[in-house]
């Protein structure tokens, strides 16, 4: 028997013309470059995207052409979001935050044709245009300077456009956009996402228990576009036509605080690091910002639980999700279920800190040697997941096929435990395991343990070589200014919250954690750093 339903292609197009028809008085705010603010409606959004289409498609475009972006979050970003694949483009976010050798090596790599680029960003591109053969680059006039000779001003371009669009009518398979990951280890690697995997993600992200997005909100994406996407949320935003504000280049904690009390932000997303700046600005100035209860979904390295606690006591509500580029992102979201309610506080918070359920559509395991492990909170394995969005492969890149299981599982290099309700707890990548007399040590639970202590405000543990126990823990911190506390106090601090031997053996103090790209603790840096450390 076969079904008897339509099979319409899983295409963007329907959320553009959605967010065109149903919502066209919907507003997105951009933080431009001087920070005045840039204001218009979902109604000239959605003509300048399909003016974009038309543009490109006038230009030569083909099914497939890989258009590049090196762009910070604004409403021309969100253009290119939308015009790029519905013109059958494939839009390829740049990071604009890595070397410029590496992002020419990307777009060679993808073969980018056309490339998109803020003014404000031309220099990036200078250091980089010896090194490239794009066909025709498109300079976004953020700040009023003159786009220089030779280059097309994006607004000149759209107006090529007659406003005679149609969407071709491309399968839901057809590749939307490519993102590559950030690389700290090997070459970049890229990921090509569907039409359909899109769409997919966005109805995922949107439920009430993942990231519960709908119209009514304001939504403001800290997390760059150029960075995962933004982790989907300008797709998941427009298909459910929320409000929109962005934030520009402007990223810092009182931008970031004036932009969510100016707009009305209910809905924000980043990675831990802003989120750490956004606290002290408000435990600085308590009174200063009049904002709604928003939620603040934290995704990229594990948020500690002392910070959860700690914007709870200013009605926000921080949300713990865990994603990778080769998921679109979305793998896990923290909520507690119903029946969990009635746990204790302290219990409760734990959860919250933990990277969370699978959301709908992604299954999760967890495998060391003897196969999949029990969902018991304690026993450790490699998190592998599967899904309809979660990538099957790399971009011209077969050398990396043992990242994907004989059963087809993409082993994400993270790992975990898994508890009976299914809340899966990060306890380190693969790569940074310490691993002392044959026992693993979890350094992401000595940090967040650590960074629950009032004078630490950054901790990364690492594995530094041990002549007995092969290796032991090296805690690095940062202290809050003008705060002071000893190795002593820190390991009497850690000792009732963690076993015996996960206690530091090593505990240094240092001005900061070296950092990658896209916010993370570079560990790799730190254990060169610390790699002759003598523990006599
Ligand atoms: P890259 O792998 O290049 O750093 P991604 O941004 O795709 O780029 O990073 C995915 C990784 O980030 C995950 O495999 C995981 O190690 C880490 N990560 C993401 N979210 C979380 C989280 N909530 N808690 C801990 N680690 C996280």
């Amino acid at each position: 028997m076969l079904s008897t339903m339509m099979h319409t292609p899983l295409t963007l197009s329907h959320l553009l013309e959605r967010a065109g028809t149903l919502f066209p008085k919907s507003e997105i705010v951009t933080r431009m470059p001087d920070k005045s603010i840039h204001r218009y409606t979902y109604a000239d959004f959605y003509r300048r995207a399909r003016a974009l289409a038309e543009a490109l498609q006038r230009a030569g475009l083909q099914p497939g052409d890989r258009v590049a972006t090196l762009s910070w979050n604004t409403y021309a970003h969100l253009e290119a979001y939308f015009g790029i694949p519905v013109a059958g483009g494939v839009l390829h976010t740049l990071n604009l935050r890595l070397h410029p050798t590496d992002i020419a090596y990307i777009i060679n790599h993808a073969e980018d044709r056309f490339l998109i680029v803020d003014d404000v960003l031309l220099k990036l591109y200078e250091a980089i245009k010896g090194h490239i053969n794009v066909e025709k680059v498109i300079v976004v006039p953020l700040s009023g300077q003159p786009v220089p000779a030779g280059l097309t001003s994006y607004e000149d371009f759209l107006a090529t456009a007659t406003g005679d669009f149609s969407y071709p009518d491309l399968p839901e398979d057809a590749p939307l956009g490519m993102c590559y990951t950030s690389g700290t280890t090997g070459h970049p690697k890229g990921v090509v996402y569907s039409h359909r995997s899109t769409i997919l993600h966005s109805l995922g992200s949107a439920l009430p228990d993942v990231l519960n997005l709908a119209q009514r909100d304001v939504l403001t994406p800290v997390v760059p576009m150029f960075h995962v996407m933004a982790w989907g949320l300008p797709f998941t935003g427009v298909m459910v036509g929320c409000k929109l504000a962005m934030p520009g280049p402007h990223l810092d904690a009182v931008n970031l605080l004036d932009l969510y009390e100016s707009e009305q932000v209910t809905k924000t997303a980043g990675v831990p690091t802003i989120w750490m700046g956004v606290l002290q600005a408000l435990q600085k100035e308590p009174t200063r910002w009049k904002l709604l209860p928003m939620e603040m979904v934290v995704g990229g390295s594990a948020a500690p639980e002392a910070m959860i606690r700690a914007f709870d006591a200013f009605n926000l509500t921080v949300l713990h999700a865990w994603g990778m580029t080769e998921m679109s992102p979305l793998g896990t979201v923290s909520r507690v279920k119903g029946n969990l309610a009635d746990e204790d506080a302290d219990t409760a918070y734990a959860r919250r800190a933990s990277q969370g359920i699978s959301v709908p559509l992604v299954d999760v395991r967890a495998m060391n040697e003897n196969g999949a492990v029990p969902w018991d909170g304690t026993t450790m394995g490699e998190l592998e997941v599967r899904g309809p969005w979660v990538a099957a492969s790399y971009f011209k890149l077969e050398s990396e096929r043992d990242k994907w299981s004989a059963d087809g599982w993409f082993r994400t290099g993270d790992v975990v435990t898994i508890d009976a309700e299914g809340y899966v707890k990060i306890t380190d990548r693969t790569k940074d395991l310490i691993k002392s007399g044959g026992e693993w040590i979890s350094s992401l639970d000595l940090e967040n343990a650590l960074m629950g202590h009032p004078a630490v405000r950054e901790a990364a543990v690492i594995a530094v070589a041990h002549p007995r126990w092969d290796e032991r823990p090296l805690a690095a911190i940062v202290l809050k200014e003008g705060m002071s506390v000893s190795a002593e106090e820190l390991r009497d601090f850690l000792a009732p919250k963690v076993a015996k031997f996960w206690l530091p053996d090593a505990i240094v103090f240092v001005e900061e954690i070296p950092r990658t790209s896209t916010g993370k603790f570079l560990k790799s840096q730190l254990r060169d750093k610390f790699k002759e450390w003598s523990w006599e």
